[in-house]
């Protein structure tokens, strides 16, 4: 299988017309990455683990955000770009392509930012919004808590109102990156007695703050993905609650909205790249000359897997078709993402069949293919069909938005 016939991630396959303005943000973008991508690839490379990669990521965010590419879908007063949905799918498109680093700020920016747009109060804007473009402030998102994820509004971390504070006390689990954020985005319950969506607020926590322990959770990779985050009456101003006093459920809907919308281009960036490398590797021979890419099996296991990857992208599509006519995504979304996720882990277990014993080898290790890329991606694919919603949540979607079964009793309960 030639390369070339990847279609997912050339700009020649895309079937939609770019106008004038749609390719000169191509060039721009381009010739932007040109100038700046070695050089961050370069240190990226002689990069070690965890902290190191974090200063490199807050460093390629800054250069991003002074190219004015940290947050293209942000208006322009704000420092973004009001990309439209076609320069988005170029955008990502091309990042995927080009193996474009991702920002150490991206949850904020693409969380928080939107919502802080949506709902903030203008000084709330100007004060939030440049630091978390720029990288100077990293934000976690501190939403789920033991006894509430799939079900996000019994969450249970109290915040009480004394004179012009909040003060909070609880939990967060699988807070991503809180070790190194500066800031954290929180739902908090702000009325015990009203009904459980009605009694939360959305409010914005220094990491700095007396009484926040942040431990973090050691994973089967070795790595510290995400964190408990432990808050013992953490004394916050009020003008840090985004939105209504006990109005942030509504606030919250603006920033999973985000986490959706944005799923399918991400997703397909990650698909793609992975495929590639998996070929590549599939063509190198072993000591004994054989060549994976040469037997019948794996050929035809790297043909389902592009048929895979293209079903994803094709699904994708129908989803940014939608966009571009003015609609709502639909629930395409949720099939991209149970279906994507699924061809994902699919992708990282022949990855580490074509690889043999090399693929299994991990970071650091002077034969493993890809720097060590399998063993790691097929351990993090596991957490994949979890965060951002799990499986199980995605097919109750389907059953209910396409299929028109009965309402999940338990989302009413
Ligand atoms: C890599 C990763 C990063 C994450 N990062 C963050 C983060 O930065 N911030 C944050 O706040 N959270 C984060 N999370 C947490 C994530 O949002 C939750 O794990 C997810 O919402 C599921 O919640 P849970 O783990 O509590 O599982 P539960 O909701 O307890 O679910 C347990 C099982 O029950 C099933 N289930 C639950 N409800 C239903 C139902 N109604 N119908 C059918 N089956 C059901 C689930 O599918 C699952 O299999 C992250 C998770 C992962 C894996």
């Amino acid at each position: 299988m030639q390369q070339e016939t990847l279609a997912p991630s050339g700009l020649g396959e895309l079937d939609i017309d770019l106008s004038e303005d749609d390719a000169a943000f191509a060039e721009e973008w381009m010739t932007w990455l040109d100038t700046h991508l070695p050089a961050m690839h370069e240190k990226l490379a002689d990069a070690g683990r965890d902290a190191d990669k974090q200063a490199l990521a807050r460093d390629w965010q800054s250069q991003m955000a002074a190219g004015g590419w940290a947050a293209i879908t942000w208006p322009l007063e704000f420092g973004g770009r009001a990309a439209t949905a076609r320069q988005q799918l170029i955008f990502y498109l091309t990042s995927a392509e080009r193996r474009v680093p991702p920002l150490a700020g991206r949850i904020g920016i693409n969380l928080c930012g939107p919502t802080l747009i949506a709902h903030g109060t203008s000084e709330q804007q100007q004060r939030f919004l440049p630091p978390m473009l720029d990288g100077r402030h990293v934000w976690c998102q501190g939403f789920s808590e033991p006894g509430a994820g799939s079900d996000l509004a019994s969450l249970r971390t109290r915040g009480v109102v004394d004179g012009d504070s909040l003060v909070i006390t609880g939990q967060k689990i699988w807070t991503s990156g809180a070790q190194y954020a500066d800031w954290m985005f929180a739902l908090v319950r702000t009325d015990p007695d009203a009904p459980k969506r009605r009694g939360i607020s959305f409010v914005l926590v220094p990491m700095t703050a007396n009484g926040i322990e942040v431990r973090p959770i050691r994973q089967i990779s070795g790595d510290a993905g995400f964190n408990e985050v432990f808050l013992d009456e953490v004394r916050v101003p009020l003008t840090n609650v985004i939105g209504e006093l006990n109005g942030g459920w509504n606030v919250t809907r603006t920033t999973l909205a985000n986490e959706r919308a944005i799923l399918f281009m991400g997703q397909q960036m990650a698909l793609t790249a992975t495929l590639r490398k998996a070929i590549t590797m599939a063509k190198v021979a072993d000591p004994q000359g054989v060549r994976a890419a040469d037997d019948p099996h794996f050929r035809d296991r790297i043909a389902q897997a592009w048929i895979d990857v293209e079903l994803v992208r094709l699904n994708g599509m129908r989803n940014l078709a939608r966009v571009l006519a003015g609609k709502e995504p639909g629930p395409e979304g949720a099939m991209s993402k149970l279906f994507g996720q699924h061809v994902e882990q699919k992708l990282h277990e022949l990855a580490l069949d074509l690889g043999g014993e090399f693929a299994i080898l991990d970071r650091g290790a002077p034969d493993a293919p890809n720097r060590g890329k399998w063993a790691l991606g097929w351990l993090r694919t596991r957490a994949s069909t979890i965060g951002g919603g799990t499986s199980e949540i995605q097919r109750n979607v389907l059953a209910e938005r396409i299929l028109g079964q009965p309402r999940d009793p338990w989302a009413d309960a």
